[in-house]
């Protein structure tokens, strides 16, 4: 069977806490979309790990990590996290690379680069990891596949045709030297045998697992509201977010996906630009941004500070509904201990009219935060493993967001390790 992890919100969700800790039953961890452009912070009993490109089942010694056909690989990035695990005393992992997946060229990442300069203050935000110009040539269909690199006649033709392209625009609209041919082409030989060892056909692969009872587990990056069709449009990510892509990303029937467990934030935090409409600022921002996440909320990937917010139940009642949620697994609740008062997002005011359902992003950006506030608790919850154990105040908040998000809250995570987690039924 399959179950897919996804976030519900503009990621850092938590995701890769969840993952890890339903690993644990799994036999084969998959990533479907994205690149190394964000981050998962996992801790365990080897220590804390930022993991980019990795799926969070690589701890594990009888899981086996897959990075699927949907990703943006980057196969300099893949090798480094595996050395940094086995460095740190992890077993080698049992890694699997699609043989149809596509891969980050160095130029890709220039691109975003000089992209990003180009464009200054109107500029996306972009962790300037390659990704949007390497979904841009994959679907204009000058991307290079993994299996491509076994073929050096193919390259030898295909590499002086995309650099034709390319060049032009490095020397017109950037003002940048041109791609060196020979050592492009040298560089996709190590990518080769850096690769070679972990090469197959991965949605066969998936297919014989299904038939023999195995569970698959899809792990997604970023959140719904990144998504590029159901997100906050441009200020999105370039690959879809959503499990339902997982079945693409993969190469499996979208059928088998049974469980879609949505990780929703117990607090809103957000990276890059956009429109962010439960957003807070100055002391109160700090506050919360200090003390959340494990350690502070700043991107794994880049370390920049993230923006904060309340809890915002519009975007994660959207959120939820778009990835097909069976589960909302509610995470890093603990931090919210230190309140007095508790405010929630519950709708937004655009053009004097209120509203509880998600917009298009030229709305989005007129909205206004209509705030309920809920009483504190006032008390560290981690530790705490039963629902009945929480204070009232704290099951009352879970209670309002599951009222108000629409989807059932059957797993609350009240600290970054793998066993602090409070399973509840269904209501
Ligand atoms: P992801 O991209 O969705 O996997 O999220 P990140 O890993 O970027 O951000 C989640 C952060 O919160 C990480 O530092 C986790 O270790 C931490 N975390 C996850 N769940 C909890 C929790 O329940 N409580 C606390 N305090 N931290 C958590």
């Amino acid at each position: 069977m399959v179950k897919a992890v996804v976030g519900a919100n503009w990621g850092d969700e938590g995701k890769g806490k969840i993952t890890d800790m339903l690993a644990e039953k799994a036999d084969f961890i998959v990533r479907f979309q994205g690149g190394a452009n964000a981050g998962h912070t996992i801790v365990n009993d080897y220590g804390k790990f930022a993991l980019h490109t990795l799926p969070s089942g690589v701890f594990y010694s009888h899981t086996t990590s897959v990075i699927g056909n949907g990703v943006a690989l980057n196969i300099p990035v893949l090798f480094n996290e595996i050395k940094s695990i086995t460095d740190k005393g992890v077993p080698e992992p049992r890694i699997v690379v699609s043989n149809r997946a596509q891969i980050v060229m160095p130029y890709h990442i220039l691109f975003d680069q000089y992209e990003e300069e180009r464009l200054g203050k109107a500029s996306f935000g972009s962790t300037k990891s390659g990704i949007a110009p390497f979904y841009s040539d994959k679907y204009a269909k000058i991307g290079f596949q993994v299996s491509e690199l076994f073929d050096d006649d193919l390259l030898k033709e295909k590499i002086p045709r995309v650099c034709a392209q390319k060049n032009v625009i490095l020397e017109h609209l950037y003002k940048k030297p041109p791609i060196d041919e020979a050592e492009l082409l040298n560089t996709l030989h190590e990518y080769r045998d850096m690769v070679s060892p972990y090469v197959c056909d991965v949605s066969l692969l998936l297919d014989q697992a299904l038939k023999d009872g195995k569970t698959i587990l899809l792990e997604g990056q970023l959140g719904t509201l990144k998504d590029p069709d159901h997100g906050i449009y441009p200020m999105v990510t370039s690959s879809s977010t959503l499990a339902a892509y997982g079945a693409i990303g993969a190469g499996i029937p979208p059928y088998e996906i049974k469980q879609v467990v949505t990780v929703v934030k117990a607090y809103s935090s957000a990276v890059g630009a956009g429109a962010f409409v439960s957003e807070i600022f100055g002391d109160e921002a700090d506050e919360l941004r200090r003390r959340g996440g494990d350690g502070g909320e700043y991107g794994a990937t880049t370390g920049r500070p993230r923006r904060m917010g309340w809890f915002d139940c519009v975007a994660s009642k959207y959120g939820c509904r778009l990835q097909g949620t069976t589960d909302v697994a509610f995470t890093v609740l603990d931090v919210l201990g230190y309140l007095d008062e508790i405010p929630v997002c519950t709708g937004y005011e655009i053009d004097g009219e209120v509203t509880d359902e998600f917009p298009v992003t030229f709305k989005l950006e007129k909205a206004k935060p209509v705030l309920t506030k809920l009483p504190g608790w006032k008390c560290d919850i981690r530790g705490i493993d039963k629902y009945e154990d929480l204070p009232e105040n704290c099951r009352k908040y879970i209670e309002f967001v599951e009222e108000h998000i629409g989807y059932p809250i059957t797993m609350i995570s009240n600290g970054p390790g793998r066993h602090d987690i409070i399973h509840r039924d269904r209501m």
